[in-house]
């Protein structure tokens, strides 16, 4: 039977798992963490105590068991040989027909005079800094967020829903720049701040300061001081190329990949975070991931069976975010250059909601929906694309 190693187990890894299994390949999944595969979104939650670790498992041992897929946690592979397929961990290696790669990516963490690696200073990337923060975010916990994206303003979001006293510190003049233009930002921020978030956006900190009591004084460019129990770095990811780069694949930002997410070596594939596909950066999306996972393994089980590997399609760059009444959605362009106009969908008589189009001439390029998600999908069909 054919073997097939996919290195990284989170919502690439699995998705290619289950592709190349159904194909009836034998599936080494392999993970350098000491759980089943979990929906990463979902850590937010797990480190403010509204969910259980276990409840955010992607598969049940079972499901992997019935498909024949054998999971391997704690299993860091350490080198890599792209030439032979042989892959090589502490105790255990082998050599594979073709290699899926899905090491996902790290978080960025920004250099800050006085920030340490250790608490209260933290990122939330993976189950154990999520199990590291649980019970720290609890009712009246002041803690600073730095960065106003997605993952950046959820957290924050989610510390108030507990009780939590959060500050963000964005240095973009908005939250979620790189997805919401002026209008749509001003309405969604208005509404965070209602749900006890406190935005501090145009602004950097510029250093910090430990306290004996083990809170954190933070200075901000301004000059202002805000003092916390805790620090969450959210700043952004980097693909995780680590090994890839060892093992002498062709990377760039992240591992190049051609049209078939095949890397610079035959029957090696990358996906997820991690694949750089067309030159872009990854998105760091879920759906990117999965749908990469499973355009991977169907071409390494092609590649296998020397049959023809088909393109990947990549899904429309949706950005989606729902915190209890807070909600946003957007797709493709943010601002509203000079060439283009912006046509409000909704009448702005309700306070919390804008509905937003962007056109260029007869084209949509870009949708921007707060408060409501009312004619999202209808808007992304005719989204041009441009
Ligand atoms: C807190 C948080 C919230 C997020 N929220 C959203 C959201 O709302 N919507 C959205 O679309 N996206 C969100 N994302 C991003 C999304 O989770 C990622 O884009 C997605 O997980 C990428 O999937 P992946 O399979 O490429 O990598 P990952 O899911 O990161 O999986 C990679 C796995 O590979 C392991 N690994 C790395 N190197 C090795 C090795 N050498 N050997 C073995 N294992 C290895 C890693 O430890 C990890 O378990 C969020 C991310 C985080 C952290």
């Amino acid at each position: 039977m054919a073997k097939l190693a996919i290195i990284g187990a989170g919502h690439a890894g699995v998705e290619a798992a289950a592709v190349a299994a159904a194909s009836g390949v034998e599936v080494d999944l392999f993970s350098n963490e000491g759980v089943l595969p979990y929906f990463r979104p979902r850590l937010i939650a797990v480190a403010c105590g509204q969910a259980e670790a276990d409840t955010i498992a992607i598969r049940k041992a079972e499901w992997y068991e019935q498909r024949g897929i054998k999971v391997h946690l704690n299993s860091e592979v350490t080198s890599f040989d792209p030439a032979t397929r042989t892959l090589v961990g502490n105790g255990f290696g082998g050599r594979y027909d073709a290699v899926v790669l899905s090491c996902g990516s790290l978080p960025l963490q920004p250099r800050i005079e006085g920030a340490g690696a250790e608490f209260p200073f933290t990122v939330l990337w993976n189950m154990r800094n999520a199990m590291a923060l649980r019970g720290k975010i609890v009712n009246g916990t002041r803690l600073l967020v730095i960065g106003g994206g997605v993952l950046g303003v959820e957290a924050a979001l989610r510390a108030a829903e507990v009780g939590a006293c959060p500050v963000v510190v964005e240095m973009q003049p908005r939250l979620l720049r790189t997805a919401l233009c002026a209008t749509t930002a001003a309405v969604l921020t208005e509404q965070i701040i209602a749900a006890g978030v406190e935005v501090r956006c145009g602004r950097s900190v510029q250093r910090f300061r430990l306290l004996a009591s083990g809170n954190v004084v933070a200075t901000l460019d301004n000059g202002d001081e805000i003092e916390v129990e805790l620090v969450v770095f959210s700043i952004g990811a980097a693909p995780n190329r680590k090994l890839s780069q060892a093992a002498g694949l062709q990377t760039d930002r992240g591992v190049v990949v051609d049209d078939f997410l095949q890397t610079s070596w035959a029957g090696v594939f990358a996906a997820g975070d991690l694949a750089q596909y067309h030159g872009g950066v990854s998105r760091c999306a879920v759906r990117d991931a999965t749908m990469q996972g499973k355009s991977a393994a169907a071409n390494a089980v092609a590649f296998i069976n020397g049959s023809e590997m088909t393109p990947y399609v990549p899904p429309k760059p949706m950005m989606m975010m729902k915190v209890g009444s807070v909600e946003a959605y957007a797709l493709g362009e943010v601002d509203v250059t000079d060439d283009e106009v912006a046509v409000r969908l909704d009448d702005g008589s309700v306070r919390r909601i804008c509905r937003m189009l962007v056109r260029r001439g007869d084209d949509v390029v870009g949708v921007q929906m707060v408060g409501s998600r009312d004619g999202f999908d209808e808007a992304c069909e005719k989204w041009s694309g441009k």
